[in-house]
């Protein structure tokens, strides 16, 4: 399994992550199983949301003697009453439930503390002015919560939060169909025809969403990596083409400030399915086919951090300049946070031998030695 940085944390958390959802009604023997396979495989961390009793007391009895090796993303507003999940907005109720939620899964601690769906401005605004961000912090600060979140699936709403400069991380719906098409498209399964009509490159406000995470040091989490399984159906994909899973983890795996992508794993196989994504081949894991079936994508010149054009005799990694790139512009300084990662690259743009070999190589005509001088113009090296 690879590590990543979590965001500007010294923590280093698994490429893959366990997401507990489909757990919800399976049978004990079987969630514990699960959780054990997943840290066999060296999954280190994993999200629970889910309000359920007995799942939760379940995941408490999988993680029992092995707390240290699994991170935990827990949620706060997501509550349980008259036998069903729920949000809630009333404090007692968070509290409530938050405090259940230790009890059950056996922790005093929660590493990554995630207030729960914050989806509208509305809901925002009542939640960082009100009682649930103060309690949320007050939780930071005594260390039951190690790192605060959110989870949104609205990328305006969570960049909004992530400016707010109070969170670590969000964990974010990521997969090429919300970048490329707004989320309510995706929703409605559009003909290849509509798809057409509706792709204008990637989704502007969230690509400003993860240049905000990238700027802040903001990791992400993915949800929805796979569309809900909708991409990886030719039948239903708004590509008219289906995806495998090791496409989508590594298309969600390339955006930036992703740290993790979490995988919906029910059973001892699925778990070794998302995991065989560790040792996938470049050519299991490329995605641009996909992405080329949109020609308003194609026809932008943009890169898409696929690395196709590697390798490089300056030894560039030429993806990860052009994102570095691609956050830092159009204009004002650059946020220290990027131009010290953009320091940290062994190599730099400056050392382009201008070449052309990368431009031969790529599939969306990206034109790598312009952008190679506009980094150099940009970062000074
Ligand atoms: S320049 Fe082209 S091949 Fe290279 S990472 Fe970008 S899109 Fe991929
Ligand atoms: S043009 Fe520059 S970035 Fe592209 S392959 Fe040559 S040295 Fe590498």
């Amino acid at each position: 399994m690879r590590y990543r940085k979590f965001g500007h944390t010294s923590l280093e958390v698994s490429e893959i992550g366990l997401g507990c959802e489909h757990l919800e009604g399976k049978d004990t023997d079987t969630v514990v199983s699960v959780v054990q396979a997943a840290m066999d495989a060296g999954i280190n961390i994993m999200d629970c949301f889910m309000s359920e009793p007995k799942v939760r007391s379940d995941l408490g009895l999988a993680l029992q003697g092995s707390r240290q090796r699994m991170m935990i993303q827990g949620h706060l507003r997501s509550v349980w009453k008259n036998g069903q999940y729920g949000r809630t907005m009333d404090i007692d109720e968070v509290q409530f439930f938050f405090e259940d939620l230790l009890t059950r899964l056996r922790t005093d601690y929660i590493d990554f503390g995630m207030i729960h769906m914050v989806d509208n401005e509305k809901d925002l605004r009542d939640i960082f002015d009100g009682p649930i961000l103060q309690y949320a912090l007050a939780l930071k600060k005594q260390g039951t919560i190690r790192y605060l979140g959110i989870s949104s699936h609205n990328s305006t709403v969570a960049r909004l939060a992530v400016e707010s400069g109070l969170l670590d991380c969000i964990m974010l719906s990521v997969n090429p169909a919300y970048d490329i098409l707004h989320p309510a498209h995706m929703t409605l399964r559009p003909s290849k025809e509509n798809l057409v009509d509706q792709a204008h490159g990637i989704d502007s406000e969230r690509f400003q969403l993860y240049r905000a995470c990238q700027s802040h040091g903001c990791a992400i989490t993915t949800m929805k990596t796979l569309g809900a399984g909708i991409l990886l159906r030719s039948d239903l994909s708004p590509f008219g083409k289906a995806m495998t899973d090791h496409q989508c983890i590594h298309y969600a795996l390339d955006r930036p400030a992703v740290a993790s992508a979490m995988i919906g794993m029910k059973t001892v196989e699925e778990v070794a399915r998302a995991a065989a994504y560790d040792t996938a081949s470049p050519k299991e894991t490329d995605y641009t086919d996909i992405l080329r079936l949109s020609p308003n994508y194609s026809e932008t010149g943009a890169c898409v951090y696929c690395n196709h054009c590697l390798p490089c005799p300056a030894s560039l990694d030429i993806a990860q300049i052009q994102k570095y790139l691609d956050l830092a512009l159009p204009s004002g300084p650059v946020p220290p946070t990027l131009q010290a990662h953009y320091e940290s690259l062994e190599h730099t743009a400056i050392e382009c031998l201008e070449c052309g070999r990368c431009e031969r190589s790529c599939p969306f005509g990206v034109h790598v030695r312009d952008r190679m001088r506009q980094a150099v113009a940009r970062f000074g090296k």
